[in-house]
């Protein structure tokens, strides 16, 4: 029997590769390259970055992003015919995209479709809004408070450049939920929460208070408590 070659991609691996090499030349890189341009302007004014410009919510330079896009998609239009190497990345990505039988079936699909899904979580996380980000713990080297967008697997410390698994980092943070306390409403706890990425409603949280599942302290004020982080969450896990 022959193996089935390593790099053949199956359905829905070809269908996801498709819609990552669509959005990256319909949404990321046309949506880069403004952002990058402001920050040109900005500088070419002198004012000081952090006024009156839309900066990138995180400390990733748009142009390293464009830069590393444009170098793949030069890359596959290159393997669909050399003479295409050279293209600017629009007309390039047209390439492709007039190519998809050809780039779907490449004996390299699989390790391209790797690199563009790690070029195009980089630059997701680059356009995604800071209100949109999560807290998904601190930097085990630096201490530096960890956000990313809510899809991310890795992580890189934009103080130290130290790099990451999501998961692990959260982990690490889970264990700390226990020391962790929160007063206020069972809305405001569940908003906090979901801030890192921890999802519960004040319905749940107002019911395990009812049934006395939760060791919460109710303070002075009505509707309000003393919650233990640690605990919301393991009832989560265990409702789940
Ligand atoms: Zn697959
Ligand atoms: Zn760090």
């Amino acid at each position: 029997m022959k193996p089935i070659a390593a790099n053949l991609l199956c359905a829905s691996c070809r269908e996801n590769y498709w819609a990552l090499i669509r959005q990256l030349g319909h949404v990321q890189l046309p949506a880069l390259s403004s952002i990058m341009l402001k920050q040109a302007h900005i500088g070419a004014t002198g004012h000081a970055p952090s006024r009156g410009s839309a900066p990138m919510p995180i400390d990733t330079r748009a142009q390293a992003l464009i830069t590393d896009s444009e170098a793949w998609l030069a890359e596959q239009a290159g393997k669909i015919n050399a003479r295409y190497s050279n293209l600017p990345w629009d007309k390039a990505w047209k390439k492709i995209t007039a190519n998809k039988h050809t780039i779907l079936s490449m004996s390299t699909a699989a390790d391209d479709y790797t690199a563009l899904e790690h070029i195009s979580r980089r630059n997701e996380t680059a356009l995604t809004p800071e209100e949109a980000m999560v807290i998904i713990g601190t930097c085990p080297q630096c201490g530096h408070q960890a956000t990313s967008t809510p899809q991310a697997d890795e992580w890189t410390c934009p103080h130290c450049k130290w790099q990451g698994g999501v998961q692990a980092i959260k982990a690490t943070r889970d264990n700390k939920l226990w020391q962790l306390e929160y007063t206020g409403k069972p809305v405001e706890v569940a908003r906090y929460l979901s801030k890192m990425d921890i999802h519960c409603t004040s319905d749940q949280i107002r019911q395990w208070l009812t049934r006395g599942k939760l060791h919460a302290t109710p303070t002075k004020h009505k509707g309000e408590y003393v919650f233990n982080l640690g605990e919301i969450t393991a009832m989560l896990d265990c409702h789940n």
